[in-house]
């Protein structure tokens, strides 16, 4: 007999989401000039959450100019040290904060507060306190003697991780010198917002961090926005590309870091029990919202039918549901547009041939929600093994020899991360010296540090966050 669990929610109750939000421009909340408001919604029960304000023109203007005067009149004649100052005191804010952060993050985004809780928030205040280490440092980063900011930088973020993509970004643009103008992801946009508020708690300068709410029109404005030194870019391919034209010829210097279709490979010598909790949390880790999930399993074909009954067996096990109860593995997915791509990919799946599983398991009547699936019998030619999902859905396939397990991973346009399970060391470092993947893990998946460069090759994008080498990005040298 199992004993059920009893529900567990974290109380909402710490978090205040005010009705309306304004755009965080020059230190204050301002009303957007021509008061256009969208609203965001919880993507577990489709409630509407708070209006927000969606920048116009004018209002990137407003913005971008106030990044340039606080770049101008502040932040690039303080020194490091007293840089420095302000980024520890965000990231001790964040830590203070940190439960009404997770708890925010989890209501607007869907994923289950054990992640939001142990996971993203604290790489945010990790990324902050990394990144607060170098202000006072850059001389000594490798980029020679005397390297300098580039001044006002756009960025744009997705909604998959919506305050650890704002970390990844404005934490090594402020600790360069750098002052920025953000747009949050339109589905996501409270945890930055939240943000905003903590910049106002820390004393940081007006302008030098501005966040303007908005629809992907917003993205583009910024970017295109001549004011800007340097665009950082996070999201599609298919957007990542539109942004590359547009920035090609002008001044401007631009990271991309877009999609990803990485391979987790098996190996038979791999322990077998590891090698399950590692591809379920490569795939279903924040219900596969992920760039660099574990998307195609490669896996030895003498323990294929082993490998997947034990994969069978945990995936009965994840509980789907209520992203704020404690136990909630798998929570919902973002977008009711999201959520119609995963549907419909899953559907050419079938069509196109492989055999397609999910555990017995209910889902909520409202809300977003798709159960963790997986495709078996996928050939290299299928579109699910080789389109982005972007959701808890995992395509197998089989090799026999380690070449030809290479040879199948790399077998994609895109290149940002890979998984090798096995007990032999000599095989993991041969086989991962020939992926061709920004971040390759060995015997794990999907473990981030602040102190670890990320990034993809392909059509992945190019230049690295994180690390030392994410301060080349927002350094001229
Ligand atoms: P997306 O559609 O490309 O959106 C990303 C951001 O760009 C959003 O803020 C979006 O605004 C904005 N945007 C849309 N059109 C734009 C335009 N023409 N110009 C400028 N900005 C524009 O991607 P998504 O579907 O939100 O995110 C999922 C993708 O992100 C996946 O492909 C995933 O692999 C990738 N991703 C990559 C990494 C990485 O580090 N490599 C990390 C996380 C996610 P709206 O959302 O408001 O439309
Ligand atoms: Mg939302």
């Amino acid at each position: 007999m199992a004993f059920e669990y009893a529900p567990a929610p974290e109380s909402p109750a710490i978090v205040n989401i005010r009705p309306s939000y304004g755009l965080f421009i020059n230190g204050e909340f301002v009303d957007p000039k021509d008061g256009e408001r969208f609203k965001t919604v919880n993507p577990a029960n489709e409630e509407v959450l708070a209006e927000v304000a969606s920048a116009g023109p004018s209002d990137v203007d407003t913005a971008v100019a106030a990044a340039r005067a606080a770049y101008d009149t502040v932040w690039r004649r303080l020194p490091g040290r007293e840089r420095a100052k302000y980024l520890f005191r965000i990231a001790r804010i964040i830590q203070e904060r940190a439960r009404e952060l997770a708890v925010l993050e989890s209501i607007d985004n869907g994923k289950p507060i054990r992640e939001s809780r142990d996971v993203d928030v604290p790489l945010v205040a990790a990324h902050f306190f990394y990144y607060a280490g170098w202000a006072d440092k850059l001389p000594y980063a490798g980029l020679g003697p005397d390297p300098r900011p580039l001044g006002v930088a756009g960025q744009v973020i997705p909604w998959n991780f919506p305050l650890l993509m704002l970390a990844w970004k404005i934490a090594p643009a402020l600790a360069a010198g750098n002052t920025v103008v953000l747009k949050p992801a339109e589905t996501t946009p409270l945890s930055a917002l939240l943000f905003a508020e903590i910049c106002q708690q820390a004393d940081l300068p007006p302008g030098v961090v501005n966040i303007v709410t908005g629809a992907g029109d917003t993205g583009r404005l910024l970017v295109e926005h001549d004011g800007v030194d340097k665009v950082a870019f996070t999201g599609s391919t298919e957007v990542g590309r539109l942004i590359a034209k547009s920035v090609a010829g002008t001044r401007k210097r631009l990271t991309l870091e877009l999609g990803g279709k990485a391979a987790n490979i098996v190996f038979d010598d791999a322990p077998i029990d590891q090698a399950v909790e590692g591809i379920v949390n490569g795939i279903f880790f924040n219900q596969g919202h992920v760039c660099c999930a574990g998307s195609r399993l490669l896996v030895q074909e003498s323990v294929a039918e082993e490998l997947l009954d034990a994969l069978k067996r945990r995936m009965a096990q994840l509980r789907v549901g209520d992203p704020l109860d404690k136990n909630t593995d798998v929570g919902a997915i973002n977008s009711a547009a999201q959520l119609e791509k995963i549907r419909s990919l899953s559907e050419i799946g079938e069509s196109e041939g492989a055999q397609r599983w999910s555990p017995p398991c209910e889902l909520p009547e409202r809300g977003f929600w798709f159960a963790p699936t997986i495709f078996t019998g996928v050939s290299q030619a299928h579109r699910i093994a080789r389109e982005e999902i972007f959701g808890p859905v995992l395509s197998v396939l089989t090799f026999r020899t380690p070449a030809e397990a290479v040879e199948k991973a790399n077998n994609t346009p895109y290149g940002l991360s890979a998984g090798i399970w096995s007990e032999k060391g000599s095989r993991i470092l041969a086989v991962a010296d020939r992926l061709r993947a920004g971040v390759v893990w060995a015997n794990t998946f999907n473990k981030f540090d602040p102190t670890s460069p990320f990034g993809g090759y392909k059509e992945s994008g190019y230049g690295r966050e994180g690390g030392r080498h994410g301060l080349e990005a927002y350094l001229a040298h």
